[in-house]
């Protein structure tokens, strides 16, 4: 039976990724969300230090997508002591394969607990984010692509397809094209343009058996909240209707947020409030109410704790609302 709550799960693994000093992907990014969650109401439950799957489980799931020559660069990287892996905006420290394995450990592990119906909704604080990392490169602050596996995961184990809606400022490159030509995992993002990594066009659709699954919508820089939210509204219906997927996963990037240092958008909470709310009526459609929602980007703290926040009680008060226990 699903646990009728959002499941927040985090783990201090994920801590101990430590870049040059300065680096805006910064271990207190993950703890000013969890601080951002407290005190938190009945709707929702807090895993800080959740249960992790076995490394070799991990490592299986991992080279599902990514090249065996990746994940050894990154474990080398480190056992060598090496300054960064593949592009300088991703430096190394000694806890830094510990926490990119345990981010995805707890992308893999959330995704089975869904499929065996164990929960319906859950949101992960975990870093390194992931939704820049290829099949064979990590960048921009990515090492391994977390809500890729997730979806992974789902799509093989429910033989359905699945949807990810990024809302990051960036445009994910490395889900677009690890899914470019997959009919069963569409990728919907909406995102600043042009603009780092350089992807994204709205011409950007998919090819071969997955032409059509892929949906960008590119925004100029300054998007408000009528902007960012209406786009990722209408695109949500439009693929969703389309895809019909058995779960919605998110890409949770908080960098369009009107004071990250970054982003250069004018998102607010209730922008991102208003993003979930359409995610989880989509779900509710199409997907039984299944949401997993990662953590990709977001530099400002105290955006990171607010937004945050209204993300995760929007995924909760429509749980309330359905759930057979709710008293109002
Ligand atoms: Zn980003």
């Amino acid at each position: 039976m699903a646990r009728e709550r959002v499941i927040v799960r985090s783990h201090p693994d994920v801590l101990g990724h430590l870049p040059t000093l300065g680096h805006p992907e910064m271990p207190a990014r993950v703890r000013a969300v969890l601080e951002g969650l407290q005190p938190h109401p009945e709707g929702w439950e807090i895993e800080p230090e959740a249960a992790l799957p076995p490394d070799g489980d991990v490592i299986g799931v991992l080279r599902w997508l990514h090249d065996p020559a990746l994940i050894e660069r990154v474990r080398g990287a480190v056992a060598a002591g090496q300054r960064f892996v593949d592009a300088e905006d991703n430096p190394v420290s000694k806890g830094t394969w510990r926490a990119a394995l345990s981010a995805a450990g707890l992308a893999v592990s959330t995704a089975l607990d869904l499929v065996n119906g164990r929960l319906r909704r859950a949101f992960l604080a975990l870093r390194p984010p992931g939704h820049h990392a290829g099949r064979n490169r990590a960048m921009g602050y990515c090492f391994f692509n977390n809500v890729a596996l997730a979806a992974e995961v789902i799509a093989r184990a429910s033989q359905a397809p699945v949807l990810i809606v990024d809302f990051d400022v960036h445009h994910g490159n490395g889900t677009q094209a690890l899914f470019w030509e997959r009919p069963d995992v569409g990728y919907l993002s909406v995102h600043r343009y042009p603009f780092y990594p350089g992807s994204g066009a709205g011409d950007e659709t998919g090819a071969g058996a997955g032409l059509g699954t892929t949906l960008n919508v590119p925004l100029a820089a300054g998007a408000d909240d009528d902007t960012f939210a209406g786009a990722l509204e209408a695109a949500l219906d439009d693929l969703g209707r389309r895809l019909k997927p058995a779960a919605i996963l998110v890409s949770a990037g908080f960098d369009a947020h009107e004071t990250d240092p970054l982003g250069g958008m004018h998102v607010t909470d209730e922008g991102y409030r208003r993003m979930t709310r359409a995610i989880v009526q989509a779900a509710d459609a199409w997907s039984q109410g299944r949401v997993l929602s990662v953590l990709e980007g977001g530099y400002d703290l105290e955006a990171l704790a607010s937004a945050s926040r209204a993300h995760v009680e929007e995924l909760a008060r429509a749980l309330d609302s359905t759930s057979p226990s709710s008293t109002g």
